[in-house]
């Protein structure tokens, strides 16, 4: 066994991983990945996505060679590397040739490693001549980036992850930590476990399972943020809770933005933001007082077409009461994705330039022009993440290589995108998966290397650079991605009869990039001229900046309150609340959140290959307030319409009193890939905020309607080669009005569909469905022909192997638990085609998965809270929680249930408990 240091690359908190390796099959494999004891992001720990990541490899679905069409309409053809780059050289060179390089555009990721970022960057602005290259961090980061840039005057959180052990009051606004920062959350619950005087304010338009866990928590209305913080800035000024040497000796512009805190009492604006104005008020006053307030914000901010605002007006916060650079202290944006700060370190966006410098700065083009050897970089701004597949949808860009993300299922306004990637005169995908969203689209597939193979850097939310370490040998024909961009370059520049090829791109390794890119950071705010790998590799991961010379990054920035503006002081941003883009109304009157599961990760390219993260959600479901299920005559489960100014879609619904009246939620992970339609982005809205370009994904108008559909189907079945099942799933979802598919199990993955129709499905359509799932002639089956009723079970060995219910779906909560828990079916043949709601032998149901980790479910656990246990007496009794903790956020709300429904029972014992929960 061998064990390579690497890092997760999955979320911004960054957390170091340690992979294990061994023979499989005779190949090097990964066996095991475990948390990185010494890496100071995590001290040890993964969360439930983190320790998972060696189940998500899946060989089968991996691109492993080039794979080229030469008709959109016939399927890709496995070609040469040579001939894949000079088919792509040919397209991309004539596109520029005739119509300019403004035609061509380049879309990548946050979740790209540093070095490949440089070179994407580097060939679009260097050799190409275009600034149109964009990325995914468009969608994640960009206004935390001009937030940032606004007031402090770079784009640099200035805190540090230890910050969380210092701080006295912690404001959460915009952000379900528990879920989407799990391991900065597990840091939270350790701080206040170690200090009972800790404060916890939660902002959200949802009680989450982070709202949960707070002393105060504001259910404000979708989009009030500003209003809220200029409400509390107002409160601060009126009772003296400022830091007025602060403001004086470090600032500017507070004058004005006190002339527009006058309109933003309290009590003026509690209607609009939807609390009381003493909830306000005691907002202010903790973070006011309290010695060092630190603010953690996440997309609820960032999202939004006033996104810019929120950012700026949470930083007046910080800058009004001095609760900045100093332990404990500051405003931190957390970073979305694994590297979105490292790809804004090497200005790998349309408005950026390497290190941190504007596209709009003519002596930052001059800089770069300089450090590249190229007399100019192109000035004119490029195309932004929606207005570069505008461009391509309205032909003024008409080839896009896209590397390592699927905006065929991320980008908001689905429907749009799609048309754009067909109307797209060549589409360059650079992938690990074949089977991707947006490898529908792609006319040229070129297959990349992915983490646990690739070689290079990340930055994590705190400004903290780790290495990313290759543990296995590159498969198949897999080229790394800054090494594809590299061949590219020089293929192109030979097409483009430049001589730039060889000059601009000479490198032979990940680490010839990083000193490059290191040396254009000399002398700017994020200078790590004293970085190398050697220095990342013996002495760990390391904050930037880190200049030449220094021991150490530094935790902390503007400890002096100098600021990198241009006369070293913090501006206040004057902020005003605005109204989110698209207004509800009597058609739409509905608020769609969107956001993140615990257990998936963005559009499931890569957590949707393991089975045990479908535990705990096992397909996308729209939660709404029960008033607003009951006024539409619906009940928790009924499938429903959801419909939208750009599109619509059928699921099901759950009641949830977390969500306030008007306001519905929908987990964004779910794409054309899982589900009929164009997925959830196909609700979502394209208006982007105005400075950062970043689109209101977090803000749509829908209504939810009863929909009749009383054909039903379920079909669960063990098969080898999950990927590819789902795959061949996918194209029937058509014929359904509501179908989602997916994964089951643990150790061995069960493919599940799932679908209603309003009328019934032909024979020759099950028959197809049958046979992606073998359920072959040698099934027990029942068929009642007057009720449309069929039903399938396959068993194999004694024990359940698949089973498929058409028309009537009642023996279906217990066929899966039999399923899945390998139940010896002894003599019950009959009954497991009888449709009976009740399994012949008496089993206790589990209900969902809760803890991924020691697979612990909601009956289980219940069962131990209704005993009157706590939650540690079921973390002794059944070891949930007790792995990666994600779900600990969880256990406290069923024991808090459990523990209130008692309190009702002890005073209405006539309640039987079944009813009151109920
Ligand atoms: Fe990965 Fe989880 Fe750590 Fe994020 S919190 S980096 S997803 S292990």
């Amino acid at each position: 066994m061998r064990e390579t240091k690497s890092t997760c690359p999955y979320c911004g908190v960054g957390c170091g991983v340690i992979i294990e390796t061994g023979t499989q099959h005779n190949i090097n494999a990964i066996t095991a990945v475990r948390g990185d004891a010494e890496h100071p992001a995590n001290f040890g720990k993964l969360c439930s996505k983190g320790s998972t990541l060696h189940l998500t490899l899946s060989p089968a679905a991996r691109a492993l060679y080039p794979a080229l069409r030469s008709h959109r309409r016939e399927a890709r053809q496995r070609v040469s590397w040579d001939t894949a780059l000079d088919t792509a050289a040919e397209k991309f060179a004539r596109c520029i040739q005739d119509h300019g390089p403004d035609s061509v555009a380049f879309y990548i990721s946050g979740q790209l490693l540093t070095e490949d970022y440089y070179i994407f960057n580097k060939l679009a602005k260097g050799l190409i001549g275009t600034n149109n290259v964009d990325t995914n961090s468009r969608l994640c980061m960009s206004s935390a980036v001009a937030g940032y840039k606004a007031t402090l005057g770079a784009d640099a959180p200035p805190c540090a992850y230890e910050d969380i052990d210092a701080a006295a009051c912690i404001f959460i606004v915009g952000s379900n930590t528990a879920y989407a920062h799990p391991i900065l959350f597990r840091r939270i619950e350790a701080a206040r476990a170690k200090n009972p005087h800790l404060k916890l304010i939660v902002v959200d338009p949802r009680r989450t399972e982070t709202a949960s866990e707070a002393d105060l928590f504001l259910q404000i209305k979708p989009g009030s943020d500003v209003a809220l913080f200029n409400a509390m800035l107002h409160v601060m000024l009126n009772e003296g809770l400022l830091d007025d040497n602060y403001i004086r000796d470090h600032t500017d512009g507070f004058a004005a933005l006190s002339l527009t805190l006058q309109d933003y009492a309290p009590t003026a604006v509690a209607d609009s933001v939807g609390i009381s104005a003493s909830s306000i008020t005691d907002a202010a006053r903790l973070f006011a007082k309290s010695p060092a307030t630190l603010s953690l914000y996440c997309q609820g901010l960032n999202q939004s077409s006033h996104g810019t605002d929120k950012n700026a007006a949470i930083i007046n916060l910080h800058l009004a009461t001095g609760h900045i650079g100093k332990p404990g202290a500051g405003p931190f944006s957390l970073t979305g994705q694994p590297n979105a700060m490292g790809g804004r370190e090497v200005g790998g966006m349309a408005n950026l330039l390497s290190a941190h410098r504007d596209l709009a700065n003519a002596t930052h083009r001059a800089e770069v022009a300089k450090l590249w050897g190229l007399d100019s970089v192109p000035a004119a701004p490029g195309k932004t993440a929606v207005a570069l597949f505008d461009a391509l949808h309205d032909g003024s860009i008409k080839c896009v290589w896209i590397a390592c993300t699927n905006p065929a299922q991320s980008m908001p306004n689905q429907s749009l995108i799609r048309e754009a990637l067909a109307r797209a005169e060549f589409v360059v995908l650079q992938e690990c998966y074949t089977d991707t969203e947006t490898a529908r689209h792609a006319d040229l597939l070129l297959p990349a290397t992915t983490w646990s193979e690739k070689d290079g850097t990340v930055t994590n939310s705190e400004r903290r650079i780790s290495r990313q370490c290759a543990a296995i040998a590159a498969p198949g024909e897999t080229r790394h991605d800054w090494q594809i961009a590299v061949d590219f370059a020089h293929a192109l520049a030979a097409k483009l009869g430049s001589p730039l090829g060889t000059k601009l791109f000479p490198y032979q390794c990940a680490e010839d990039i990083f000193n490059e890119h290191r040396e254009t950071t000399r002398g700017r705010d994020l200078d790590i001229s004293g970085l190398t790998y050697a220095i990342l590799e013996t002495r760990g991961p390391q904050q930037w900046p880190f200049a030449d010379g220094a021991l150490t990054g530094k935790t902390r920035l503007y400890a002096d309150g100098i600021f990198p503006t241009a006369n070293g002081r913090a501006q206040f941003a004057n902020t005003a609340q605005k109204s989110a883009a698209e207004q509800t109304s009597e058609k739409f009157p509905l608020i769609l959140n969107t956001g993140r599961l615990r257990d998936q990760w963005h559009a499931m390219s890569r957590t949707g290959r393991a089975a045990q993260l479908y535990a705990h959600a096992a397909e996308p479901v729209i939660t709404m307030h029960p008033a607003d299920i009951t006024a539409r005559q619906l009940s928790g489960g009924d499938l429903v319409s959801i419909t939208g100014a750009r599109g619509a879609m059928v699921l099901p619904v759950a009641a949830s009193g977390d969500m306030a009246v008007g306001n519905a939620f929908l987990p964004m992970h779910w794409g054309s890939r899982f589900m009929k339609g164009g997925g959830i982005n196909e609700l979502t809205s394209g208006v982007v905020d105005a400075t950062s370009h970043q689109p209101e994904l977090k803000y749509a108008a829908i209504e939810v309607a009863a929909v009749r559909l009383p054909w039903r189907l379920v079909a669960m079945a063990y098969v080898d080669g999950a990927d590819a099942a789902l795959e061949k799933l996918a194209p029937h979802f058509d014929a359904f009005d509501y179908a989602t598919c997916g994964l089951a199990g643990r150790n061995q993955p069960i493919v599940v569909f799932r679908g209603a129709s309003f009328t019934k499905i032909s024979g020759e359509r099950l028959a197809a469905i049958d046979a992606v799932l073998n359920i072959d002639a040698h099934a027990l089956t029942f068929t009642d022909e007057k009720y449309s009723i069929h039903r399938a079970a396959k068993m194999s060995d004694g024990k359940l192997a698949a089973f498929r219910l058409s028309g009537d779906l009642c023996s279906q909560d217990w066929l899966g638990e039999w399923l899945e828990t390998l139940m010896d079916t002894g003599s019950s043949g009959y009954h497991l085609v009888s449709g009976s709601a009740r399994p012949p032998m008496a089993t206790i149901p589990r209900g969902r998965v809760v803890c991924s980790c020691h697979n612990v479910a909601t009956n289980e656990i219940a069962a131990c809270f209704a005993n009157g246990g706590d939650v540690a007496d079921a973390q002794e009794a059944l070891k949930c929680g007790t792995g990666c903790g994600s779900c600990v956020p969880e256990l406290k709300r069923m024991a808090q249930a459990s523990f209130e429904l008692r309190q009702i029972q002890k005073r209405q014992p006539e309640h039987r408990a079944d009813k009151v929960a109920a």
